[in-house]
């Protein structure tokens, strides 16, 4: 998709943090670090949101995140949980129509992300 800002990081014509990528999934660092490490999985593939996922999609995005959040912890290693957050639709707080996961690493209370 041409005017889909996640499609535009994937072509490396955006730039973005890299934290994993394979022929399937890109994950890269949120713009804005909710907390940090913040994480956005995408698949390379656009689709909208998870009512456009298939079986295969799914499997390819979901299956790869525990490698994805174990990257994360590595780089991380004060982290104490994480937040596997995907937002679907505007009414959901959707704000990029790329499906896109959010892996928040969490610190413990001094991170006052609530
Ligand atoms: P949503 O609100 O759709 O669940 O999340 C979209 C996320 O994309 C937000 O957390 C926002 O900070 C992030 N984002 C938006 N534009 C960019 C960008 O150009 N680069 C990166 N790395 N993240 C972005
Ligand atoms: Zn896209």
């Amino acid at each position: 998709m041409t005017d889909c800002i996640f499609c535009k990081i994937i072509e490396k014509e955006i730039p973005s943090y890299p934290v994993y990528e394979d022929d399937m999934v890109y994950a890269f660092l949120d713009i804005t670090q909710t907390t940090k490490g913040h994480t956005l999985v995408i698949p390379k593939k656009h689709v909208t949101d998870i009512f456009e996922y298939d079986e295969k999609l799914a499997s390819d995005v979901f299956t790869r995140i525990p490698k994805i959040a174990r990257a994360i912890e590595q780089a991380f290693p004060d982290m104490v949980g994480l937040n596997m957050v995907n937002n679907n639709k505007e009414a959901a707080y959707q704000s990029v129509f790329h499906s896109h996961v959010h892996l928040i690493p969490r610190y413990g209370k001094e991170d006052d992300f609530s």
